[in-house]
């Protein structure tokens, strides 16, 4: 069996005292591991805005290198103490930093940012954690080499901006690649294309490179740290007191993060799935020395007694309504919109069919471009294209939703009961979720009142 894969994510990168900490967990493996990591925290959302100021030209490319510059300078001058190691590790920041310099003052004459470009820098913001990251662990004691997912070999489709990790041709180079009695710091976000272009993998895209190397290496185990205590029966925002759930399978995790849950990134059960390797969530705000996960992800379900395992809920959705007296009879309307939506490169999330109504569910980010392709068509028995874009869906998630009797009607009696309107239902396209959509005033009535009706708080 291979190593464990460890995955450290923006928010254990948030200040000197958690990159600390992160060494003591390190040392608590007591064995060479694969470290992924992400940007320090709130990085990558820099670089995207400082990305399209460089652009407009309102914006230096050197304020932008000077700021990562001083937030890694942060970091390495509290873990080391030798001037000389520092230097060392200042001129390796510098060059690297140069790099993106390039792209950088591109962009500023260009005054355009194309895709590749755009892909490029918003790696930088993982290249520059890897590579201070990997230096402090040396000079802790740790033997340890940084690798770029493009000298490991991780080979995605090519899509700029949302990449798949093409697991066939990434397998055999990235096992080799990583094969050394050493750890290993891998940047996440990002893989290349097999002529060798920067391609992100989706913000929050490390969670699925730790998974797709896990994968590579048949590692024993998936570690994802959080500053959050695991999946949960609720959104502690809301939810007073929710429960922490030791136990999911892939299936109920894909489902959970597809509908707004927000502790894995939506594809990293995908590469692991396919080898059941187990990913175990783990909170660094309760370390104490042991590696103790908090959730295990695998392959073998159960059915909980009341069989909901967690309510969660997302505003980032929105609904196109097609109407018309027989949609629902008439054959190719769905054809037509699906064929026009691919065309243009518009992902949907969901459809949901009745005889007067087809339901299409959106990225929210998508609605608008979705309004205006479906507009275009020529759809005969549609009299009426409706937009809901003020919607929050909530699902209910948990193995044995469709087995078991009586769960939907208990859902949605909890709902009626808060007087609250359900504007869309789906039950069955799924064997472990039921997902329903309300107006998005009520959402803070609803979510309580499903979790009440199965945790009773
Ligand atoms: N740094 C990237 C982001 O913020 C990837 C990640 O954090 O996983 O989206
Ligand atoms: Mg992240």
């Amino acid at each position: 069996m291979g190593k464990i894969v460890v995955k450290f994510g923006g928010s254990n990168f948030k200040n000197k005292e958690d990159v600390a900490k992160l060494l003591k967990i390190i040392g608590a493996y007591g064995e060479p591991i694969v470290i992924v990591v992400s940007a320090f925290y709130g990085i990558t959302d820099f670089l995207i805005s400082s990305i399209n100021r460089v652009s407009k030209r309102e914006m230096d490319a050197e304020n932008v290198l000077s700021k990562l510059f001083e937030v890694s300078k942060g970091v390495i001058d509290t873990l080391i103490a030798e001037e000389s190691i520092k230097d060392e590790i200042y001129d390796r920041l510098r060059e690297r930093i140069s790099e993106l310099k390039k792209y950088l003052m591109g962009i500023h004459y260009l005054e355009e940012i194309p895709d590749f470009v755009y892909d490029s820098v918003l790696s930088y913001g993982e290249r520059i954690s890897s590579l201070v990251f990997s230096a402090i662990l040396k000079e802790h004691g740790f033997s340890c080499e940084e690798k770029l997912p493009e000298e490991i070999g991780l080979l995605t489709d090519g899509e700029f901006g949302n990449a798949t990790v093409d697991l066939v041709k990434s397998e055999k180079n990235v096992k080799e690649n990583l094969s050394g009695e050493t750890i290993y710091v891998i940047p996440g976000f990002y893989g290349v294309s097999e002529v060798g272009k920067v391609t992100l993998l989706g913000r929050g895209g490390s969670d699925y490179s730790a998974s797709a190397i896990a994968y590579c290496i048949n590692a024993k185990c998936l570690d994802v740290w959080k500053d959050v205590p695991g999946f949960m029966s609720g959104d502690p925002k809301i939810i007073k007191s929710p429960i922490t759930i030791s136990r999911l399978t892939y299936t109920e995790v894909a489902e959970l993060s597809y509908f707004g849950a927000k502790i894995l990134h939506q594809r990293t059960v995908e590469p692991v799935m396919f080898k059941k390797i187990p990913i175990r969530v783990l909170d660094i705000s309760g370390f104490k020395g042991e590696i103790r996960p908090v959730t295990i992800i695998g392959d073998e379900g159960y059915v909980k007694k009341a069989v909901v395992k967690s309510v969660t809920y997302t505003h980032d959705v929105g609904v196109i309504q097609l109407i018309g007296p027989g949609v629902g009879i008439k054959p190719g309307i769905l054809a037509k919109v699906t064929s026009a939506l691919n065309k243009s490169k518009i992902n949907i999330k969901s459809v949901i069919t009745s005889q007067t109504c087809i339901d299409i569910l959106f990225d929210k980010s998508d609605l608008e471009a979705a309004y205006r392709v479906l507009k275009g068509l020529d759809l005969h028995a549609v009299d009426e294209i409706a937009v809901l874009d003020n919607i929050c869906l909530i699902a209910a998630v948990g193995e044995g939703m469709l087995e078991y009797p009586g769960v939907a009607s208990r859902i949605f009696s909890a709902v009626a009961r808060e007087g609250i309107n359900v504007l869309i239902i789906s039950t069955g396209a799924s064997s472990v979720a039921i997902y329903f959509a309300i107006d998005k005033k009520d959402y803070e009535k609803a979510v309580p009142a499903v979790h009440r009706e199965f945790f009773g708080k």
